[in-house]
């Protein structure tokens, strides 16, 4: 397409800042203007992809071709920067996408990662069996503790310091603040997957971190009907120390931006519309997520057949202390252990509400063993997770119903 190296900044909607509003007033209308030409309330699904330039290089409102820019994905990328506090948001077609093209942004071969050892198996297929052929090492710790995490720093090679919080599926937390700056002073970049709590519960930026990743097929899509993921990068974050990006700069923003459009993993312009749709209702969503999940946790822990829960929000939880100073819920995921592999896969088979699947976030409850499902990709790993571990995503249903049906399961 054009020469014009960069993602395009459109300026088709003169949005208003939102920056000083509260939550959900952002996740309704940062980037989301009533349409320019018709007065639509919603921003529509612009399904197309190209736009007539009036001459040559005269763009109306900076679009040109949708994978550089489409209005419906920058609508969805206003918003996710507004919520999560971040400078730039960036739409991709998966949240590996966009760990991918994050990636690509920040590493050159020789370099070093710092990963969890409890964590999504994707996110550490991707940086074990993709980028490790490229050149790229990784230690693998426990993020729990942060004097681990910096101690795996490697000065002058680590580029990246990779933490999810709260883990999946083991519901560890990291401790942002106290990992922030430190990993930032040996030129790494502190990157943090929040899709487990969601900006409504959590804002790493905030906290100190340089940018923040997202599948949003789960909490901020919430409905289950839509694969997606975003990169968010926090005002002012630079590359990793010694890094000049493709534009010239060292600005974290235009190199994602410029991989962005130069690998081309864009979220389409109806996978963008449903995630924006999903995300206008992240807060009461979430609140009746982490009230289910408080009461079907408080069950679970009292149930003869379970030896352990794991949720974030219980006082028995390890980090709840910094889960309860760095979250402002605890969200909707819950693990337990069963003391044997039979009895968990029997319970994943045996509910009728709680549907056996993988994923998790949306507004209807799943259950899974991660073992054998979701984290099967990590078998014979550091991140191998226990076979007697059961998964829940707790969804929005009548909170009795969910627990008649796991207290039915486990008889
Ligand atoms: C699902 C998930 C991903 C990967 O996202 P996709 O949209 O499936 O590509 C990354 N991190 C976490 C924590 C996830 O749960």
């Amino acid at each position: 397409m054009s020469t014009a190296p960069q993602r395009n900044q459109p300026d088709m909607t003169a949005d208003r800042d939102w920056s000083q509003a509260g939550f959900s007033t952002r996740a309704i209308h940062a980037g989301q203007d009533a349409d320019a030409a018709t007065g639509a309330v919603v921003t529509p699904i612009y399904q197309v992809s190209t736009y007539k330039q009036d001459g040559v290089g005269g763009l109306r409102g900076g679009y040109e071709y949708s994978r550089s820019g489409n209005p419906t994905r920058t609508a969805l990328e206003e918003a996710l920067a507004a919520v999560e506090g971040g400078a730039q948001g960036f739409a991709f077609s998966s949240g590996l996408a966009a760990e991918d093209t994050l990636l690509r942004a920040v590493l050159r071969p020789g370099d070093h990662v710092v990963v969890p050892d409890d964590a999504y198996g994707g996110t550490y297929r991707l940086i074990a069996r993709v980028f490790g052929p490229w050149g790229i090492e990784h230690t693998p710790v426990n993020l729990s503790d942060a004097d681990e995490v910096l101690a795996a720093i490697q000065p002058g090679r680590t580029k990246v310091v990779w933490l999810e919080t709260p883990t999946n599926p083991l519901l560890g937390i990291a401790d942002i603040q106290a990992i922030a700056g430190h990993a930032q002073a040996q030129g790494a970049v502190l990157v943090v997957d929040n899709t487990f709590a969601t900006p409504y519960l959590q804002r790493p930026i905030e906290l100190g971190a340089d940018v923040v990743v997202h599948s949003t097929t789960k909490y901020i899509g919430g409905h289950s009907d839509v694969v997606g993921g975003a990169v968010v990068v926090a005002h002012g974050a630079q590359l990793p120390v010694g890094l000049q990006g493709p534009t010239g700069t060292t600005s974290l923003a235009d190199a994602v931006g410029f991989h962005q459009n130069a690998s081309g993993a864009i979220a389409g312009p109806f996978d963008a519309w449903l995630t924006l749709r999903g995300l206008k209702t992240l807060g009461v969503r979430m609140d009746r997520h982490c009230a289910n999940a408080a009461a079907v946790a408080e069950f679970l822990e009292r149930h003869d057949k379970v030896t352990q829960v794991i949720y974030p929000g219980l006082a028995s939880h390890e980090q709840h202390a910094i889960a309860s100073k760095q979250m402002s819920g605890a969200g909707g995921m819950i693990s337990f252990r069963t003391g044997s592999a039979e009895t968990a896969l029997a319970v994943c088979s045996r509910t009728r509400v709680f549907t056996l699947a993988e994923s998790l976030g949306g507004v209807e409850s799943l259950i899974e063993h991660p073992h054998r499902m979701t984290h099967g990709s990590v078998a014979g790993t550091a991140l191998e997770v226990p076979d007697d571990l059961v998964r829940i995503s707790v969804g929005i249903e009548d909170v009795a119903d969910l627990i008649a049906d796991l207290e039915e399961a486990l008889r």
